[in-house]
């Protein structure tokens, strides 16, 4: 029998069903215990240090206690913690991508998924060169300076020669003022060697869905094609960062298991990297299941409500208080105001989840790989976050400057995100106002920018920004950053 390991590179040793099962019992039996639960609350809340706020984190033990509970002032007590560290950590920036899909061939068997090899329906398409540019054209003049590559598995069709093909195209395009400045990739389970041909393209984030960290049914739901093989997408990521890739994404696609197995799973995973290469994940994702072409989430048992998954929200904010989160739209505008406010720091917007979408008129649907709730434009999402408080970032500086991995989290643990962020989602929000805004949005954003530049600490830096603001407005001098 496995025994567990965090720093075990053998995926049933890091995520140790035995562990993960322990933790459960664990849970359930302290989910009433007033102390326990004080304490680890204790434990979670950010600390004023003189550099700016530190928080120690949770372990999945710890972590699983506060999912357990039911406690209505506890709850409330996790929520009030979780925008703590959101505010402490992030401010009220959220950072603002897209995803790209560049073909839906697909080899892998996924129940789940509309792009399985078995469904003859569906239409398959890749995109050539030259749809990559039209598309990547097509996001650059809505305003978007960070991708998410996205394709099925198919050595014959996608191999990864075409990956970084498309990722070179994309680097390559700079329509009027626009550029893509950082692409994030989220491809099948790979080899060490191809992992450091993704690095050497200059790829941003590796991102992977563990979809279910539950062994028996990963195997069931992923019955045919490399991907059922468990263990090799499991160690996906030690792979990844061998291969030089710091930043890594984790997720897991709600619904498919118990929700608390996943969770603890998925905090085992965040630890295991921590263990073994000293840094944790740079993001995670909280998808859940949605409705699509031969996909019903009702044929799945293990569905969460929205207020189960706005707790699980909090408790990973609680846990994993350096690591960006995730939301896309596949979740309602509701359901992402509310998330928003409990830790998340990153959202899809005008997201088109088809092969070859942003370049046709009407959305396309039919090679849609989820339906999309949030069917608002990039433009009423950013005039959304503003009104509700949030500042809409499209920075990509620490990637731009090499500070990944370590040297981001410094950057993060340091307190300097005042002086460093906040400029940086100022000024990459003026050139996307004055590029590709409405004017209703316009009169929002500067609005917005001008009170915001008032909490910048240095004056030297407020300086600074408000200089790179004005040059932004009167020229086409663009890609300022701390
Ligand atoms: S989830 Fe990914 S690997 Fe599975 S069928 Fe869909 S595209 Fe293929
Ligand atoms: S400066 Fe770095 S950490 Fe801050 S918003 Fe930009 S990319 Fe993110």
């Amino acid at each position: 029998m496995a025994i567990y390991n965090p720093k075990s590179k053998k995926a049933e040793e890091f995520i140790n069903d035995a562990e993960i099962l322990e933790t459960l019992a664990y849970a359930e039996a302290n989910k009433n215990n007033v102390a326990l639960i004080d304490e680890i609350l204790d434990k979670a809340r950010p600390k004023k240090t003189e550099a700016g706020y530190t928080c120690a984190g949770l372990s999945h033990r710890e972590a699983s206690v506060l999912l357990a509970c039911d406690i209505p002032e506890k709850v409330e007590e996790i929520y009030r913690i979780a925008e703590e560290i959101k505010l402490a950590f992030y401010g009220n920036r959220i950072v603002i991508f897209a995803p790209l899909y560049l073909s839906n061939y697909c080899v892998n068997g996924c129940v789940y998924c509309p792009y399985h090899h078995q469904n003859k329906c569906i239409p398959r398409k890749k995109l050539t060169q030259d749809e990559v540019r039209a598309e990547v054209i097509a996001l650059q003049d809505m305003g978007h300076k960070r991708l998410a590559i996205e394709s099925g598995e198919d050595p014959v069709n996608n191999p990864i020669e075409y990956i970084l093909e498309c990722i070179k195209t994309i680097y390559s395009v700079h329509h009027k003022n626009g550029d893509i400045r950082r692409v994030n990739v989220n491809i099948a389970a790979t080899t060490v060697e191809n992992y450091r041909k993704l690095k050497e393209a200059g790829i941003g984030t590796y991102i992977l869905f563990q979809e279910t960290y539950h062994k028996e049914s990963y195997e069931t739901l992923h019955p045919t094609g490399p991907k059922h093989n468990y263990a090799y997408h499991t160690e996906a990521m030690d792979r990844a960062m061998e291969g030089g890739i710091d930043d890594v994404g984790l997720g897991v696609l709600f619904g498919l298991e118990l929700y608390k197995y996943e969770f603890a799973g998925l905090l085992m995973h965040a630890e295991h990297l921590e263990a073994v290469f000293g840094v944790g994940p740079h993001t995670i994702s909280v998808p859940r299941l949605k409705r699509a072409d031969d996909i019903n989430p009702d044929d799945f048992d293990n569905g969460i409500d929205d207020d189960t998954f706005a707790k699980i929200t909090a408790c990973i904010r609680l846990a994993v208080p350096y690591t960006g989160m995730i939301i896309s739209t596949r979740e309602s505008e509701e359901v992402r105001s509310r998330l928003l406010k409990l830790g998340i720091s990153q959202v899809s917007g005008g997201s088109r989840t088809s092969v070859g979408g942003y370049t046709t008129e009407e959305r396309p649907h039919d090679t849609e790989q989820f339906d999309v709730s949030d069917q608002r434009s990039l433009d009423e999402v950013v005039r959304w976050l503003m009104e509700n408080g949030h500042i809409p970032s499209f920075c990509t500086a620490c990637y731009r400057e090499g500070r990944t991995g370590d040297r981001f989290m410094s950057l993060c643990k340091s307190g300097q995100i005042l002086n460093c962020c906040h400029p940086n989602a100022l000024m990459t929000l003026s050139e996307y106002l004055e590029d590709y805004a409405s004017d209703a949005t316009k009169e929002v954003g500067y609005a917005t920018i001008e009170r915001e530049l008032e909490r910048i600490p240095k004056e030297k830096v407020k300086e600074i920004a408000k200089q790179n603001i004005a040059d932004i407005k009167n020229s086409n001098r663009r890609d300022f950053r701390f």
